[in-house]
């Protein structure tokens, strides 16, 4: 057909389409109508032996699984063809698709027979809910025709691009199309996994415990918020708890991380996934927020009461100048451990007029921290330090008007604010949003206690 084209890249250029080929569907849709038989063939795809059961199975391949099984279960096209020759009613046609390079909906809908200004409304009622691009190649679709006075009428187009929903479009009683998202009905399984991580091969030590990817990776950046993995001492047992879906034919579609237990250097962990008002968050048992990935490979120097002095402009507290604070003051009592941001050489580690006890870090990427008034310097200048590792201690050391870390950070020689690159300071769940946390936890730690495992006791 001449109205090919590669996608459907927008409502108005189809509109052009549909005029031309709405005069051409005229002419042509018989004969598509005829070609139809070597699409046919898509219905006698058997099951596949072969579906994929395990966790790693990608979705994709899940979901053809589910497709072919669906498959088996559609009426036969030959007994509506009898039931038609009985009633001499419009004739029912259920066709299985499977989308081609190029493909889209609307130039399928038309290879079908669909009058182009048919399948134009069809595709424009699943852009409301559904990205025609995400139409991917090798998607099943069922589309569902009857001929009546010679013309193909589409009366029901069904696919499914997730194993968790389908889309649907139909016609309403006012004979316009409609789609609609039916959500699959999924079988949650609780279940857990402990093991072992080794800080000095962490990915080795991954593969050992037999676990879902997807929960892999999860488990390494949640233990990677508490703590930096591989400067820890002791290989960290822990314990993972989280919910297998099961879609109706019992193939896993996705595994949901709800809690960790972690014995980092002798101290016990424990996180749980909670759903803060439509955002997951790692919350520790206590219900403090873990610090949100920002992304930013860089941790908080320190655990500070409060924000003294913001970045930015102000005026200088002793000298009573306008003047650029090129860092944050981080309120704390003197002799708080102060730890390295990330890992890099130590540049300066001295009294520095002003600043008073000072240490200066050279990062990677062109990064620098500064961190000063300190009350005692425990690295040396040329020293390579870890990120995390405890570099001093906080004080209240040069011209400062009271305890405090003055902390700065610098990229390509200029100051950035530091709170906008170092996650911030962890909060803890309050009022409502805390008893919601608790009844989560509590309700999650009686469904754990059903396990019968030898998880860590929570
Ligand atoms: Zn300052």
């Amino acid at each position: 057909m001449i109205l090919q084209r590669n996608k459907l890249v927008s409502i108005s250029l189809l509109l052009l389409a549909t005029l031309i080929a709405s005069i051409q569907h005229k002419y042509s849709y018989k004969l598509n109508y005829d070609n139809n038989s070597g699409l046919e063939a898509y219905d006698d795809i058997d099951e596949d032996d072969d579906a994929i059961e395990t966790d790693e199975g990608s979705y994709e391949e899940q979901d053809k699984t589910k497709f072919d099984k669906n498959v088996t279960k559609e009426p036969d096209k030959d007994i509506t063809k009898v039931s038609d020759i009985k009633n001499s009613s419009p004739v029912q046609n259920n066709n299985y698709i499977i989308v081609k390079k190029n493909e889209n909906i609307y130039n399928i809908l038309c290879k079908q027979g669909v009058p182009a200004s048919e399948a134009l409304k069809a595709s424009s009622a699943i852009s409301k809910i559904f990205k025609l691009k995400n139409i991917r190649t090798g998607l099943k679709i069922l589309i569902n025709t009857k001929m009546n006075n010679n013309v193909v009428i589409l009366e029901k187009l069904e696919f499914k691009p997730s194993p968790r929903y389908k889309i649907i479009v139909s016609k309403n009683k006012y004979n316009e199309f409609v789609a609609v998202k039916e959500e699959a009905k999924l079988k949650k399984v609780i279940h857990n996994v402990s093991g072992t991580i080794n800080p000095k091969s962490i990915k080795h030590s991954l593969q050992k415990c037999n676990m879902n990817k997807k929960m892999e990776k999860e488990t390494v950046s949640v233990l990677q918020s508490v703590t930096n993995i591989s400067s820890c001492k002791k290989p960290i047992n822990f314990d993972l708890v989280y919910e297998k879906y099961y879609d109706e034919e019992n193939n896993i579609i996705d595994n949901k991380f709800l809690y960790i237990s972690a014995v980092i250097d002798g101290r016990i962990k424990r996180i749980y996934k909670f759903n803060n008002d439509g955002i997951e968050e790692y919350i520790y048992s206590d219900g403090t927020v873990m610090n949100s990935n920002t992304g930013s490979m860089f941790i908080q120097p320190i655990i500070y009461k409060k924000i003294s002095s913001p970045f930015g402009l102000r005026v200088h507290p002793i000298t009573g100048k306008s003047k650029i604070h090129t860092g944050v003051d981080l309120k704390a009592n003197i002799g708080t451990p102060v730890k390295a941001s990330a890992s890099g050489t130590v540049t300066k580690a001295s009294y520095f007029s002003g600043y008073g006890n000072y240490i200066n870090i050279n990062h990677a990427g062109g990064l620098k921290t500064a961190y000063a008034h300190l009350s005692k310097i425990l690295v040396k200048n040329g020293q390579y330090v870890k990120q995390g590792q405890i570099i001093a201690y906080s004080g209240n050391s040069g011209n400062s008007t009271g305890p405090h870390l003055h902390y700065e950070v610098m990229k390509n020689g200029r100051h950035i604010n530091p709170l906008s690159f170092v996650p911030k300071q962890p909060k803890r769940l309050i009022g409502k949003k805390l008893s919601q946390f608790n009844q989560f936890k509590n309700s999650l730690n009686h469904r754990i206690a059903q396990l019968n495992t030898n998880i860590i006791k929570i």
